[in-house]
Parts: C-alpha cells; sequence; structure tokens
C-alpha cells in the first residue's frame, strides 16, 4: 500500500479537504497511474453533497481523470510506462454478465465498481476517485488518450463526452438529424462538439442567455433562450432528437412537444427532485422518453479516436485543487465555461 495525497469531504454537504488515502500496490493486471489533471462533473458536487442519498464518507470525488502510466504489473500487454491514460466512472465490474459480456459495463447486473462512492472488486473497500495524485486501475478499464488532445482539455471526455456520445449513437444520429441539447454545460457543450461533428443540426435549448455565442462557436445552427417562452410554440414537433443534459429539474411536457411524432427525448441529467409528468404529451404524438447511463469502455475509446480524429476536447478553466469548494458553489449558480478541471499537480506540490 501506498499512501496518496487527495481531497475529501469527510461528510455531507462538508467542504472537500486534504485528505489522506491509501493505493494498493499493483497487481499483475494493474496500471499505476500519476494523475495529471481531473475533470469536476456535476455529478462530484450531487454526490459530495448527498443530493441522490446514496453517498458513503469519506469521498474523493473525480471520474475524469488522465495522468501518465509509471508502472505496469507483469501480465499487462495493452500499456506501458508514459503512455497519457484515461479512467472514468468505474474501475471494475463483473466481467460475466450479458450487458459486461456486451461491452456494456455500466449496466453490470452486479453493479459496476464505481471510480468513487463505491467499493473495489472484494464489496467493501472504499473506492476513491481522481482528486488524488495517483491512481491503481485494472487495464482493462484503462483508455488511451489520443496523442493530438491536451490532456487537461481531454480529462472530461471521459465522463461528460462518453455521456453524451452514447445516445447520439444508441439512437443513431445522422447527418441533418435536427438534434436538440438542454442545458449547456459540461455535458450540454459536449454534445453539441458531438453531435456537430455527426453533421446534425443542432440547437441549443438554455436558460442563459449569454451562452448564445459560444454555443454557435460549438457548432449549434439554433440558440434557444428557454426563459422566453415563445420558445415553445416557435419549435413545436421540430426535432427528431433532445438530449436533456440539465442538472436541475425542467418542465418534461413543455420540452416533449418540440419532439415531432415517435421522437425520443432522453435525460442523461440526474436532479435531486423527481420528475413529474402528464402523459398526454407522449401519448398524442408517440413520443419516448428514455434514459442512458455513461458508456461502456469500448464505446468510451471509440468515442476518444472519434474525438481525437475531430479534434475535439472541453472548454476548461483550470483550477488548483484549493479552488475546488469555490468550483463547486459556481458550478451550481451556472457559472462554469464549460467545465473545471483541476490541475493535479497543485496536490502534489501542496
Ligand atoms: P453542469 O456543467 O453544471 O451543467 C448543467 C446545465 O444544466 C447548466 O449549465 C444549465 O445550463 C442547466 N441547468 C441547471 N439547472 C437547470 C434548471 N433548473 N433548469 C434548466 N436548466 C438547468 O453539469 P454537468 O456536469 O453537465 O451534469 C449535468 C447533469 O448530468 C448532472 O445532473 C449530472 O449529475 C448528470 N450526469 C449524468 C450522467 C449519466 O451517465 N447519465 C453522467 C454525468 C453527469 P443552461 O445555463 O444552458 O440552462
Ligand atoms: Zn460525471
Ligand atoms: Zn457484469
Amino acid at each position: 500500500m501506498k499512501p496518496v495525497n487527495a481531497y475529501a469531504a469527510e461528510k455531507a454537504k462538508d467542504p472537500l479537504k486534504p485528505f489522506v488515502i491509501q493505493r494498493r500496490d499493483p497487481g499483475p493486471h494493474d496500471v499505476a497511474i500519476e494523475i495529471l489533471y481531473c475533470g469536476v462533473c456535476h455529478s462530484d458536487v450531487h454526490q459530495a453533497r448527498d443530493e441522490w442519498g446514496n453517498s458513503t464518507f469519506p469521498m474523493v470525488p473525480g471520474h475524469e481523470i488522465v495522468g501518465k502510466v509509471t508502472q505496469t504489473g507483469a501480465s499487462v500487454t495493452r500499456f506501458k510506462a508514459g503512455d497519457m491514460v484515461g479512467v472514468g466512472c468505474f474501475v471494475d465490474s463483473c466481467r460475466e454478465c450479458q450487458p459486461c459480456r456486451q461491452h456494456l459495463q455500466q449496466y453490470c447486473e452486479k453493479g459496476m465498481n464505481l471510480t468513487y462512492n463505491g467499493v473495489e472488486k472484494d464489496g467493501k473497500t472504499a473506492t476513491y476517485g481522481g482528486y488524488s495524485t495517483n491512481i491503481v486501475v485494472d487495464e482493462n478499464y484503462v483508455l488511451t488518450i489520443p496523442a493530438n488532445l491536451p490532456p487537461e482539455n481531454a480529462a472530461p471526455l471521459l465522463c461528460a463526452g462518453i455521456t453524451t456520445y452514447s445516445p447520439l449513437r444508441q439512437w443513431k444520429i445522422k447527418p441533418r438529424d435536427k438534434v436538440a441539447v438542454v442545458g449547456l454545460g459540461g455535458l450540454g457543450h459536449m454534445a453539441v462538439k458531438l453531435a456537430s461533428a455527426m453533421e446534425a443540426e443542432v440547437t441549443v435549448l438554455s436558460t442563459s442567455d449569454s451562452k448564445k455565442n459560444d454555443a454557435m462557436k460549438f457548432g449549434a445552427k439554433h440558440f434557444v433562450n428557454t426563459r422566453d417562452g415563445k420558445a415553445f410554440t416557435e419549435y413545436a414537433n421540430f426535432f427528431d432528437f433532445m438530449i436533456n443534459t440539465a442538472s436541475g429539474n425542467i418542465n418534461l411536457e413543455h420540452y416533449l412537444q418540440l419532439l415531432k411524432q415517435d421522437a425520443t427525448m432522453v435525460c442523461v441529467g440526474v436532479p435531486e427532485q423527481p420528475f413529474s409528468l402528464n402523459a398526454f404529451p407522449l401519448i398524442m404524438k408517440r413520443r419516448r422518453l428514455a434514459g442512458s447511463l455513461i458508456g461502456g469502455i469500448k464505446e468510451t475509446q471509440e468515442m476518444l479516436n472519434f474525438c481525437g480524429s475531430h479534434g475535439i476536447s472541453a472548454d476548461i478553466e483550470l483550477i488548483p485543487i484549493n479552488k475546488i469548494n469555490e468550483a463547486y458553489d459556481r458550478m451550481v449558480k451556472g457559472e462554469v465555461r464549460y467545465r473545471f478541471v483541476i490541475d493535479i499537480n497543485s496536490l502534489r506540490s501542496g
């Protein structure tokens, strides 16, 4: 075991502060990684503040990890020291159930081993995430970061990127499809970049008028300020597909009415409060309401390669670790443009 500097919330709603964790020595199949950058996902805030009611403490958040391989176990074949690698939302899974065998580890029937707020394969040792200087992960759950992407901008791809890429692929988005993205935050801005690269006609539905120019820069064709009620009549029955990335509750009935017949809204945002819904907007045009959870390892690598070949990565604000509590507050206020990323060197020197 090796002591590692980290930042943790010791209990729900506590500010994060310095904390020392133990990382295992690399086993034969493990990759030891020196973490360089870690993105800050809104799920980190939800969980550190126990907004979903499933948090375990102390918690070291962080599941958008990029770093350099320092050491590999004797049986590791896919990585070597010096490689730039990524770790996303889970670090293992049962590997035997049908979803695992279909490369859908995020839907593992035994429950994936989350990168943090979870347990290791032994079923009891707590996992700790990327707000830390080092991590040890089985090579089957480690990703390769394309060499042409700046590693700090690539970090958010490990969650925000795959969470938006996976439904765009699952619902087979194609050129000229009219795609709506609800919420222009970390996930939303990746959804715009990815759907635009797939040549869809993208519209951003946002509560923040000040984000219009950025939306267009990311590839959107239209921007709709949803605080202006006119939007909901102007764009009625307009979209082939909608991805809802909002971290707060939206009026689903209003948004569903923007879909064409048989079109789908996929929810990826997980607000603290449950949705409520009148059935009519679904029934009247056979519209569909669906959900989607991150993506499997194979698809995550496919997404990273897609981003590499299209030169896509996140727009970020790099922060030292001691700004993390301020960053959480700014994220909740919607002030992030468009992802905070922690420079983990600040944790090494401190
Ligand atoms: P974020 O960067 O904070 O962005 C969320 C955006 O949602 C905000 O920028 C804002 O966009 C919009 N928004 C916030 N509150 C709203 C409200 N009350 N009504 C309407 N719009 C609102 O968060 P994120 O990191 O992208 O995460 C978004 C959500 O996805 C979180 O709930 C997170 O937990 C969840 N998530 C899910 C998965 C998954 O696998 N399904 C993976 C990662 C994250 P505008 O200013 O443009 O309105
Ligand atoms: Zn996330
Ligand atoms: Zn499984």
